[in-house]
């Protein structure tokens, strides 16, 4: 009836179509203005690797756990750029955490809701995105270099502009400060160093010094139950050897390592964005590395003193102009 009436009348219509026409115009800038918000990065999430992991305490808001081999977590921060990835390995008298994350989310809950172990933490090296809630555990091992040292005193920098709009996806933790937030200082209760064990109640890992990406770095073997977390010397997403503490040839060398290992193990575990890969894939990364820093590959896209280097599935984020690598001999 009002319908009716409502077509029959002129002005009626005018209006009718004034409205249509308006909801379409602020319909569709407030799509724009929902998809500009999203960064590219955030949009190609949840990656499809995951949907094959077992995921545990899913209510969880800011980490995503996923239980990728026994007694073993990966846990994840999708909502923010560097989809940073920390492992808890759990043995009988305790318990390692091998990275801390962003220190955006209180990672200290959710291992306490994993296990009721005492908890070692270890770090796969010292950037800010790795270390973030070290200063929650009252035991943290250390490599003994300068560069660990130094950032064991904390940091805002680096923290800071890892909270940049763009670098973030969906919300912040309730109560999260953005102004405060910072790398908070830790103390290294132990140092260690490569081929350092240690025994988790029927469960032995060993560091492996891979130094290259920092001076720190370091990959951590659990050989019985073929397990290499190889931190950020390998994982699967572009590779960033643009820093001034990276040091080429010593990256090179640890990729050789790890490879070399590779086939005794069952799954290699990388410190970013996806948690499982296939051990062969070390071979082929070592060949990719091998010819970026050797020079053969023509960079794909250079920004001033950075360039992106693309060899099939891998690519790297590089110095530029790249530098020369003295390589040791082939033996
Ligand atoms: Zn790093």
């Amino acid at each position: 009836m009002r319908a009716t009436l409502g077509f029959s009348n002129p002005v009626s219509v005018l209006f009718r179509a004034l409205g249509v026409w308006l909801t379409l115009l602020f319909g569709f800038s407030w799509l724009c203005a929902a998809q500009a918000e999203k960064p590219d990065w955030c949009r190609a999430l949840p990656r499809p690797e995951y949907h094959t992991l077992k995921r545990v305490i899913p209510d969880e808001p800011w980490f995503e756990v996923y239980q990728v081999a026994p007694a073993t977590f990966a846990i994840y921060e999708p909502h923010q750029l560097e989809e940073t990835i920390s492992y808890l390995l759990v043995g009988t008298k305790q318990a390692l955490l091998f990275d801390t994350g962003m220190g955006i989310g209180n990672l200290k809950a959710v291992v306490t809701r994993l296990t009721s172990r005492p908890i070692v933490v270890l770090n796969s090296h010292t950037h800010n995105d790795h270390v973030g809630d070290n200063w929650q555990f009252p035991f943290v091992f250390g490599m003994d270099t300068a560069f660990t040292r130094a950032n064991a005193r904390g940091s805002r920098e680096d923290a800071q502009a890892e909270i940049a709009d763009e670098n973030l996806c969906g919300q912040l933790p309730k109560g999260f400060d953005r102004a405060k937030y910072a790398t908070k200082p830790w103390k290294i209760s132990l140092f260690v160093h490569d081929g350092f064990k240690i025994n988790l109640g029927h469960r032995t890992v060993e560091i492996i010094a891979t130094p290259g990406h920092t001076p720190d770095a370091i990959s951590l073997i659990d050989r019985e139950n073929g397990l290499l977390f190889t931190g950020d010397t390998y994982y699967p997403a572009p590779i960033w050897l643009y820093r001034p503490e990276t040091d080429l040839a010593a990256y090179v060398a640890s990729v050789k390592r790890l490879a070399a290992l590779a086939p005794q193990m069952k799954l290699v575990l990388g410190a970013h964005n996806v948690p499982a890969a296939e051990p062969a894939v070390l071979a082929q990364f070592l060949e990719a590395v091998e010819q970026v820093v050797e020079g053969k590959v023509t960079p794909k896209s250079v920004h001033g003193n950075e360039a992106n280097y693309q060899v099939g599935t891998f690519s790297f984020r590089m110095r530029n102009p790249l530098p020369v690598v003295q390589q040791s001999a082939a033996p």
